[in-house]
Formats: structure tokens, sequence, C-alpha cells
């Protein structure tokens, strides 16, 4: 494969982007080497700037779900483009999406609109806080929520010890008040609540970890979380950035049969524009301003082009069967992947919830963070860059999830596995 036109690119962005790239992970630093440039995007398959053609397991980072460039969203943004680009007045799209998000994730009673995935997190926080008049917050080893600063923070040396700050700039100050828990513990869970519990403004979670590379949650572990929260006054926050509209069309808290208290969005519901969204109990949403006293705005929020693409885009997954049929593609990856592998004799395990899927290079069934840490990397960066010799794009770090779309047919899933035997063969050497 050529990828000239895409080194001289990143040899120009280096010089004026930090690292090359308008967000880490893209930079394909964990994996090494250099990234791709994209020139266009349709269906299943990326193209870059060599001419070079990829099957996309990452899908803008979730959401494409069906698939690039889909007709109907392009015509919905064509359409919308045509009265203007930004209006900082209502507009009825607007209401459209509040009423199409609240009626396919009942939780939801009322929502806002914001522009990101960060934005939604952090002021799903400050809604928390500024409900409950406490300061804490729980958050979970591996669990990515934006880059708030509230967000950016490890365990301390013990478990039930004040947050450490994981980046420089955020205040220990701040920190301090993020509290640290290992996903699916429940024991961790419940002792830390008896001891903090009424000092606990919110407890936020990826209901599936997507950000750990993919980990579901044990049986029970979700409600028990909920128990502990409603025993305690704790606002409940599940942030379904990734698995919203994707793992069922109700997000996770309708797979599980959990209901949170408030609800974080992004990526599908704007279609791949920048668009995000909290939302929940009408009691909690109602203190936010301008109809309560938690402020909380957004020049571009609720942008009309925006909306457009992401009713479109709600309008699709409401297809019957939608989420079945991706379920399926899913599995039928995750069986061929782990064949593929025992086949060169590579020690591999999959996870699965919907249309997301892990890839982990062990032997073990993986259910915590620390699983998931102690897998041989090594072996998935080899893996990733003999996948993408022969055309398909895995995410650039072991610790992502795979996102599948509509536009993955089985004759592309296929071609997948396939490439994937060749691929184990050279991670066995
Ligand atoms: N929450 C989760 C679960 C995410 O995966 C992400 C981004 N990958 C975010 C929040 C932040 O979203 P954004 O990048 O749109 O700010």
């Amino acid at each position: 494969m050529n990828h000239d036109q895409s080194h001289a690119l990143f040899t120009r962005a280096q010089k004026l982007l930090p690292g090359g790239v308008n967000s880490p992970v893209r930079a394909f630093k964990s994996v090494g080497g250099e990234p791709f440039f994209v020139q266009r995007a349709d269906g299943a398959y990326l193209y870059d700037v060599d001419g070079n053609r990829y099957i996309d397991y990452v899908g803008s980072w979730g959401p494409m779900i069906v698939g690039h460039n889909h007709t109907a969203v392009r015509q919905a943004v064509k359409q919308a483009i045509g009265n203007g680009l930004s209006f900082g007045a209502p507009c009825e799209a607007e209401v459209t999406m509040a009423e199409t998000l609240t009626r396919l994730v009942p939780s939801c009673e009322m929502v806002r609109m914001v522009n990101s995935g960060t934005e939604a997190t952090l002021s799903a926080i400050r809604l928390a806080r500024g409900a409950t008049g406490r300061s804490r917050i729980v958050k979970f080893e591996g669990c990515y929520h934006g880059h708030g600063d509230s967000f950016l923070v490890k365990a301390g040396s013990g478990m039930l010890t004040l947050g450490v700050p994981t980046s420089p700039g955020v205040p220990a100050g701040l920190s301090e008040l993020t509290l640290t828990l290992p996903y699916n513990d429940f024991e961790a869970a419940t002792t830390l609540f008896a001891e903090q519990g009424e000092h606990i403004a919110g407890l936020i979670i990826e209901p599936v970890v997507g950000n750990a590379n993919c980990i579901p949650p044990r049986e029970g572990y979700l409600q028990h979380l909920r128990a502990l929260c409603t025993q305690y006054g704790t606002v409940l926050i599940f942030d379904e950035v990734m698995t919203g509209f994707r793992v069922a069309l109700g997000g996770a808290q309708a797979h599980y049969g959990v209901t949170p208290d408030l609800t974080t969005f992004g990526k599908i519901i704007g279609g791949g524009m920048p668009v995000g969204a909290y939302g929940g109990r009408r009691e909690l949403m109602s203190q936010i301003s301008p109809a309560g006293p938690i402020y909380q705005a957004g020049t571009l929020s609720g942008n009309p082009v925006a909306m457009a693409a992401g009713l479109a885009m709600l309008e699709l997954v409401q297809e019957p069967g939608f989420h079945d049929r991706l379920g399926a593609a899913a599995a039928r990856l995750c069986a061929g992947l782990e064949a593929a592998a025992a086949e060169a004799g590579v020690a591999v395990t999959t996870t699965q919830v919907g249309a997301m899927f892990g890839l982990f290079f062990t032997d073990q069934k993986v259910e915590t963070y620390a699983q998931a840490t102690a897998c041989d990397i090594t072996a998935f960066n080899t893996f990733f860059h003999a996948m993408l010799e022969r055309g398909v794009f895995l995410a650039p770090s072991a610790y992502e999830a795979g996102f599948l779309s509509s536009a993955h047919d089985d004759s592309i899933i296929d071609a997948t596995i396939e490439a994937a035997r060749e691929a184990f063969k050279v991670v066995k050497g």
C-alpha cells in the first residue's frame, strides 16, 4: 500500500497541529506508524488520499451506524442547509429532536442539546452537583467521559482514596472530588457508598465500557449501582455516548432494563455532525437554566443542520429489526475472528453487545479493566497493522471498542475474517 500523500499531509500537519491531529487517538501513537488521511467515506468503507480503501470498524467512533454518507442523512442535511446554517434562535427541528429522544429513551423526560459528548457529561455532572448540593462524584476505571477536568482522574493509591489527575492542568483540588471504582466490582461500590454515600452527588458510568476495549456489565451490576444510588440519593448517570441507539434502540438502559436518572448522548444523535445531549427526570432537568438556576448554554446548540442529520439518522435506526440485524452481524464477525485466531494458534477472546464488540489478545473472558489492560498489547499492535495492510481499519488502540454499521453486510464481514486469518498468522510470527 502506498501512503505517500498521507505522509506528506502528516508532515504538514505536525508543524501546526499538536501531534498532527485534532484528537489524540487519530495520531496512531499507541499502535505506532502514521495515520492515513481520509479523502472520502461511503458505506462500510473509508478511502484515503492515496486511493487505498479500508473496511471501517471505527465509524467515526460511533456515529456512522448506517454506514458513511447515507443518502437519507445527506439529503436531510442538504435540505436544511438551504434554510441557513445557524439561527441563534429556536427552530422546529430542536423540538422534533426532543420529542424523538424522549420517545425512544423514556427515562429522558426532558433533554438539552449540546455540541459534543464532553459537553453532555460536564453538564450532567454540574446538574447532579447542583441538584444534590453535594460535591463528590464517582467514575469507573477505564471509563472515558470526555476531557472535562473532573473526568481526567485515576484512582489514588487505595480504592477509597482521593482521585489523582491524569493530566497536567487538572487542579488536585478538583480531582480529589472524583472517586474512582473498579468496574464490575459489586463489593467495592457497596463499601464506597457505605463510607461516603451521603456526600456523593452523582455516579457516572459507561453501562457497557467502550473505552477500555469493550467490557459488558456483569449480570446484575447496573441494577446494583441503581439500588445504591437510590438508597443514598445519588444521581445515577448513564453515559450512553457510545451505547445509545447502538446496543439497542433504547440504548444500554433498555438492553439491561435499568433506569438512570440522567443520560448523556453524543455521536449517533448527530448523524456525523458535532452533537451531544443530556436528558433525564423532569424534576432534575427543570433545574437547568433558564427553567431553573443551574447554568448551561451553547451558541450553536440545537444547530438546525445538525438536528436534521441526527433526525434522519434516528429515523433509520428505528426500522424494524435494525438492531437485531446489526447484533447478528457483530456476532458473526466475533465468531469468525475467534475461529481465525484459533486456527493460527493465537489466544483471542471477544466480547459483543449489539453492534459494539471487543477483541482481546488473551485466553480469558475479560470482565474487568485489570484484565483488559493485562492483554498482549504488542500482539494487538501487530494485528492492527497487518489488518490495515489488508484493507481493514480497526480502532488504532487496544483500548477501544469496535463498531459495526448496517452497511457491513455478510460479504464485508467475510472479507474481514479472511484478512484476519492472514493477520493472525503474522501475529503468530
Ligand atoms: N463519553 C463516552 C462514553 C465517549 O466514548 C466519548 C468519546 N469517545 C465521550 C463521552 C466524549 O465525547 P466527545 O468526544 O464527543 O466529546
